[in-house]
């Protein structure tokens, strides 16, 4: 648990944002009230499955910031991309629909309603990032990262929302095969992580969904908890954390060898 009177950082950042009542935790631009408690029901049903599903307990908050608040406040950080601290148990996500890039992005094959609901579903899997690390799995930046962060949001789209879950598929399966990458393999990924350019890091992350689809099916949020048994440190390589993969689930090196091609 956080020590919220040694609060800084992320947390002490966004606390000058209007907090939305109930839980988790939310905090919202002003005018964005409605849209903030959208969010903080998504956040919490999707919070209390995680918990339930890992035995994870923490508080985590939800910043759900305009775009004057975020270019104020972030360092860098482009609008509109959601992200979950690093180091603290915070998920941003951005307030407005229309000045996010990656609504223009998933627009680009779904009805704007579904690329912004996409879009929205992104918060989900940045809170999948605080699960993974509260059950101790302390993984490398690169693809085993992400792919477990969208393999809990998935779980939990598939057990409660199951139109989104569904929507998350084929949205990502379509802007997939609209991409064509210059980097397909894991081991770039790894390697190389945001660098890949921007659209080329989202068809990474489209293409994971087709993986976490399929071992979702056999193995549910415990596959999370005997990854995090494996000795996986942010130190392993591909190699590394594809065999640990491998070993729960047969499939990932296979998979991993038709992305290389
Ligand atoms: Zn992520």
């Amino acid at each position: 648990m956080p020590d919220v009177t040694e609060a800084t950082g992320e947390t002490e950042r966004w606390a000058g944002l209007a907090a939305i009542p109930g839980l988790p935790t939310t905090r919202a631009s002003a005018g964005h009230e409605d849209r903030a408690r959208e969010l903080q029901e998504l956040a919490r049903d999707a919070h209390a499955y995680l918990g339930d599903a890992l035995g994870t307990a923490f508080s985590p908050t939800v910043v759900v910031a305009a775009p004057d608040d975020w270019a104020d406040n972030e360092d860098g950080a482009p609008y509109g991309i959601p992200y979950a601290s690093e180091t603290e148990l915070v998920v941003v996500i951005p307030a407005t629909a229309a000045d996010n890039p990656l609504v223009d992005t998933y627009a680009q094959v779904a009805s704007r309603e579904d690329a912004a609901r996409f879009a929205d579903l992104i918060a989900v899997h940045e809170l999948g990032h605080l699960h993974v690390r509260e059950t101790g799995l302390d993984l490398p930046l690169g693809w085993l990262g992400e792919l477990t962060a969208t393999y809990l949001s998935y779980c939990f789209l598939a057990a409660h929302r199951p139109a989104d879950a569904a929507l998350w598929v084929r949205v990502s399966r379509d802007h997939a095969a609209a991409v064509t990458p210059a980097y397909r393999s894991l081991e770039d990924l790894d390697g190389i992580y945001f660098d890949v350019g921007p659209e080329n890091y989202i068809w990474y992350q489209d293409t994971l969904t087709a993986m976490v689809e399929e071992v979702h099916a056999e193995r549910g949020p415990a596959f999370v908890l005997r990854l995090r048994d494996a000795g996986l440190t942010p130190a392993s390589d591909t190699a590394t954390t594809l065999a640990a993969a491998e070993a729960i689930h047969p499939g990932f090196e296979r998979w991993a060898a038709t992305l290389r091609r």
